[in-house]
């Protein structure tokens, strides 16, 4: 069974994301659990947590399909000593409202070494950063997603994902999500069908499927190997249609949260639809 949803708005309160989902037919949703352009902000109320429960029950949304994402300004693995220090404060908090929330996945890009430092000190960093924040929470497993690769950003390859999973203590809270636009731009051939099967074999070998705790479904305003982020709505990219035609026929996506982030919300109706109208 396949859980197709997008990143959908958590504005006015969490407890509207899963509000918000129901009315676009997705059955998983990704959010935001604060304002992502902050550090920190108000601790969530009693009152947000019941409505958020409450709502994910009454419209049929398992916690574990719900796929929450970190602000974008952390950065795990920093350079900058201050800035460590605050990214893994934030994350921290992060973690906490997601276990406050009774969500089991925290979705986020691993870190940049801004040119300042290798880019194994800025794993190694990374790791450690997790690590001290899962020591301090209980239930919520930290999802790294392979990026782009743009800039000095680390996880534009599968051998990063594996050198931070094999630093960490607990591998029962550690998972990956893997974004078609990422893994496309970042040089892996997931256009053509043996390119695509090349690729989940060599994920299998370096990483494992057992890692895998969802995927983001974007199409890619840019080329192979162009290491650029730039998403676009489903089928009007330079990937097109035949590798989400693949994903949803493929039994390793089961039972896992599959996450629009195409930049279009008004399409996003369309776009799940659309998806399962792949499925045979
Ligand atoms: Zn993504
Ligand atoms: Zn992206």
């Amino acid at each position: 069974m396949k859980y197709v949803g997008a990143h959908v708005s958590a504005s006015g309160g969490v407890e509207n994301a899963p509000i918000n989902a129901s009315k676009i037919g997705a059955k998983a949703f990704a959010l935001f659990t604060k304002n992502q352009r902050q550090w920190f902000t108000n601790p969530l109320t009693d009152e947000n947590i019941l409505q958020f429960k409450g709502n994910c029950k009454k419209l049929g949304y398992q916690l574990e399909h719900i796929l929450p994402h970190d602000s974008y300004l952390i950065n795990l693995g920093s350079p900058d000593k201050d800035a460590l220090d605050k990214s893994r404060k934030s994350f921290l908090d992060e973690m906490m409202r997601c276990e406050l929330l009774g969500l089991k996945l925290l979705n986020f890009h691993p870190g940049a070494h801004l040119k300042e430092i290798t880019e194994e000190e800025c794993i190694k960093r990374i790791a450690e950063s997790i690590n001290i924040c899962l020591a301090k929470t209980k239930g919520v497993t930290a999802v790294i997603e392979n990026t782009a690769g743009q800039g000095s950003a680390i996880g534009y390859k599968f051998e990063h994902l594996r050198a931070i999973i094999d630093l960490i203590g607990d591998k029962t809270r550690i998972g990956v999500c893997l974004d078609t636009c990422h893994t496309f731009t970042s040089g892996y051939d997931i256009k053509s069908e043996k390119g695509y099967d090349a690729t989940m074999k060599e994920f299998e070998t370096i990483v494992g499927f057992n890692y895998l705790r969802g995927l983001h479904l974007n199409d890619s305003k840019k080329d192979i190997g162009t290491r650029v982020d730039r998403h676009e709505s489903l089928n009007q990219g330079l990937l097109g249609e035949p590798v989400f035609k693949r994903i949803m026929n493929d039994p390793r996506f089961d039972n896992m949260p599959l996450i629009l982030e195409t930049p279009d919300d008004t399409l996003w109706e369309n776009e799940i639809r659309m998806l399962y109208s792949y499925v045979r």
